[in-house]
C-alpha cells in the first residue's frame, strides 16, 4: 500500500477532489472535516473519515494518531480547510472574522504541530498549504480573508526553510477563483452578488480537478525536488 495522505476540509470543493484523487492513486487516506456523512459518501477504500474541527488541537491528535496506527506514518498533509466570510471588518460579526482566523490560520498550524516533528525525525514527508491569490494580493472585502492568507503564505515560507535540511517539503498553492461553495458561506447577500457579476468576466473559475492535478504534481517529484509555490488562476482573471 502507498504511504497515508491526510486531507483536511475533505467534505467539498477542492479537498473532496483531492480525496478521490489520492485515494485513486492508491493512498490510504485521513479525512477530515465537520461533516462526516460527505465524506463517507465518498465511500473510498482505505480511508478512515472523521468529524474534527481543524481548530481543535485534540481531536486531531487523536484522530492522526488512530489513522498511523492503521495505515502507517503520514506522508503528505494537505490543509485544505478554509473560509471566505467576505466583508468589512467594522460591519461584519466578530464571530465571522475570527472564526475565519481561527480556521483559516490555527486551522493548519494544528495539523503541522503534530505531524512535523515526526516527519524531521523521518527525513522525510510532505505539507502542502492551500492558501489563496488572495494570500499574494489584496481585494475589496477581503482584508480579513487576505489576512489569514498571507499568514499561510509567510508561515509556509518561515516552515519550509526550518525543515529543508531535514529533507521535508512544505509548499504552497495558491488559486485563483476555483468553483467551489466557498462563497455561500458569505452572510453579506450584496458582496456575494457583486462577486458572481465579477466573475462572469472570467466566465467560471478553474475546475477543482485542476487545483488537484497540481497538487498530485508538486508531491510527485522527488523528495529533494521542493515545489514551493504554484500560483494558479483563470488565464482571463486578471488580479
Ligand atoms: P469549500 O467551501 O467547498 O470547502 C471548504 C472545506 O473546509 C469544507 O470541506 C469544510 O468542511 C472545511 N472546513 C471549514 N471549516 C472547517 C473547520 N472548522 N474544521 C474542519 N473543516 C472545516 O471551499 P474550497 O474547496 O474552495 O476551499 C478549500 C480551500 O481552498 C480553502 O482554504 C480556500 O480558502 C482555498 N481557496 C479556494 C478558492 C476558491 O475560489 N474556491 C480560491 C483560492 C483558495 P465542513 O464545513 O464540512 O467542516
Amino acid at each position: 500500500m502507498k504511504k497515508l495522505v491526510i486531507i483536511t476540509g475533505a467534505s467539498s470543493g477542492i479537498g473532496k477532489c483531492l480525496a478521490t484523487q489520492f485515494s485513486k492513486k492508491g493512498h490510504p487516506t485521513l479525512l477530515l472535516s465537520r461533516s462526516l456523512d460527505k465524506m463517507e459518501d465518498l465511500n473510498l477504500p482505505n480511508s478512515l473519515c472523521k468529524s474534527v474541527d481543524v481548530t481543535d488541537l485534540e481531536k486531531m491528535r487523536e484522530a492522526i494518531k488512530e489513522a498511523e496506527e492503521k495505515y502507517g506514518k503520514v506522508d503528505l498533509l494537505i490543509n485544505c480547510a478554509g473560509l471566505m466570510l467576505l466583508g468589512h471588518p467594522e460591519v461584519q460579526a466578530f464571530e465571522e472574522w475570527s472564526n475565519m482566523i481561527d480556521v483559516n490560520i490555527k486551522g493548519i498550524l494544528t495539523g503541522i504541530h503534530i505531524v512535523l516533528a515526526d516527519m524531521k525525525s523521518r527525513n522525510e514527508g510532505t505539507i502542502i498549504n492551500i492558501s489563496s491569490i488572495a494570500g499574494r494580493k489584496t481585494f475589496d472585502n477581503h482584508s480579513v480573508y487576505c489576512g489569514t492568507k498571507f499568514a499561510v503564505h509567510a508561515i509556509t515560507e518561515n516552515i519550509r526553510k526550518e525543515v529543508a535540511d531535514s529533507n521535508v517539503r512544505v509548499i504552497v498553492i495558491a488559486p485563483g477563483v476555483v468553483d467551489t461553495p466557498l462563497l455561500s458561506h458569505t452572510t453579506n447577500e450584496e458582496i456575494k452578488d457583486n462577486y458572481d457579476e465579477w466573475k462572469k468576466t472570467i466566465e467560471s473559475g478553474l475546475d477543482p480537478l485542476q487545483i488537484s492535478n497540481c497538487i498530485e504534481f508538486a508531491y510527485s517529484q522527488p523528495q529533494d525536488v521542493c515545489i514551493r509555490e504554484i500560483v494558479i488562476a483563470k488565464t482571463k482573471q486578471l488580479d
